[in-house]
C-alpha cells in the first residue's frame, strides 16, 4: 500500500482537530506535518499527535515534504498557505471557506503542471448530495431561497456552502430557461432593518444565522404556486466532514488544475 504523507494547516482549530483523529485512522494516510499559530501539543490536547508542528507553512513544508496539504485555517491566512503549497508542488485540500472567485481564478494560474489545488465548499456528502437536488429542483421550481445556520465563531458569512449552492441553483435555472416569479428586495425593508431581506448571492437571498450550539446546517426552500419544498442538511458533529477529507487527500494525488466541489473529484 502507497501511503501518501499530508501536512495539515490550522491542525490545532476545531476543523484541524477532527482531521487529526480521522486521519490516525487511516492507514494510507500519514501525518506528517501539523501547521498552526498555535501548538495543539499540550496535555489538553484532545487528540494525541506524533507529528512535528511548525508554525509556519513554508518550514512544514520545506522539512516534511508532504504530497497532500489540507488547510483549514481562515479566509485570512488561506490564500498564502496555498501559494505556498502551490509553489513546492504540493497538491492541495482546501476546506477553508472565503476564497473568492476572483482569488481562485488567480491562483489557477500559479497551479504548477501536474499538481493539483481543490477546494470543497461543504465536504460533508449529506451537504453535497443537497446541493446537487436543490440544482434539480430548481429547474422545475425556479423561486427559492436560502437559510444557512452555523455556529457563533464562524468568521464569514454568509457560508460557502450557501454561495455555491446558490452558484448551482443559478446554473440550473439558467440552463432549464425557468424564470422565477420573483419576490420584493432589499427596497420593501423598512427603514431601520437594513437585512431583513437578507444578502443576495448568485441573484438569490440568503440568510444567515449565528447561533451557539449549533454547528454546520442549510436549508434551501422552494416556493411556487400551492406548494413548497424544503432540503435540509444538518452537520451535528464535524466527524460528517470527515470523510469526505479523506476521499479528497486520496484523490487529490492523481489529479491536476483547479477542481471546486466534492463531487467533482469524487463519484458519488
Ligand atoms: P478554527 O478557528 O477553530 O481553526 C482555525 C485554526 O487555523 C486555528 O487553530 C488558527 O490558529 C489556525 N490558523 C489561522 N491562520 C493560520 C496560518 N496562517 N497558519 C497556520 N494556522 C493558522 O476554525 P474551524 O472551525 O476549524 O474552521 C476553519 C475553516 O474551515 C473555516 O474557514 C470554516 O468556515 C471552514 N470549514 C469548512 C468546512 C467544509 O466542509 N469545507 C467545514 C467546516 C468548517
Amino acid at each position: 500500500m502507497i501511503t501518501k504523507k499530508i501536512a495539515l494547516a490550522g491542525a490545532a482549530g476545531r476543523m484541524g482537530t477532527a482531521c487529526r483523529e480521522a486521519l490516525a485512522g487511516a492507514d494510507d494516510l500519514e501525518l506528517v506535518a501539523c501547521i498552526d499559530r498555535v501548538t495543539g501539543a499540550s496535555p489538553a490536547d484532545p487528540v494525541a499527535t506524533q507529528a512535528p508542528w511548525y508554525d509556519s507553512a513554508t518550514e512544514a513544508l520545506a522539512k516534511t515534504h508532504p504530497d497532500v496539504m489540507v488547510d483549514f485555517t481562515a479566509p485570512a491566512s488561506v490564500e498564502a498557505n496555498i501559494r505556498t503549497a502551490l509553489a513546492a508542488g504540493v497538491d492541495c485540500v482546501v476546506g477553508t471557506t472565503g476564497l473568492s472567485a476572483a482569488t481562485l481564478e488567480a491562483l489557477a494560474k500559479e497551479i504548477p503542471e501536474g499538481t493539483c489545488l481543490f477546494v470543497a465548499p461543504n465536504f460533508a456528502i449529506g451537504a453535497v448530495l443537497l446541493m446537487q437536488l436543490a440544482a434539480r429542483a430548481a429547474r422545475w421550481m425556479p423561486d427559492v431561497e436560502i437559510i444557512e445556520l452555523h455556529h457563533n465563531q464562524k468568521k464569514d458569512a454568509p457560508s460557502g456552502t450557501a454561495i455555491r449552492t446558490a452558484e448551482l441553483i443559478a446554473e440550473a435555472r439558467e440552463k432549464a430557461g425557468a424564470t422565477a416569479l420573483g419576490a420584493p428586495g432589499s427596497e420593501s425593508e423598512l427603514a431601520g432593518y437594513p437585512g431583513a431581506r437578507g444578502a443576495r448571492s448568485a441573484d438569490i437571498v440568503v440568510h444567515s444565522v449565528r447561533l451557539p450550539g449549533l454547528v454546520a446546517h442549510e436549508e434551501v426552500i422552494f416556493g411556487a404556486p400551492g406548494q413548497t419544498l424544503t432540503l435540509r442538511h444538518d452537520s451535528l458533529d464535524r466527524v460528517s466532514f470527515m470523510p469526505g477529507v479523506l476521499a479528497a487527500c486520496r484523490a487529490v494525488t492523481e489529479r491536476s488544475g483547479l477542481i471546486v466541489g466534492l463531487e467533482n473529484l469524487i463519484e458519488l
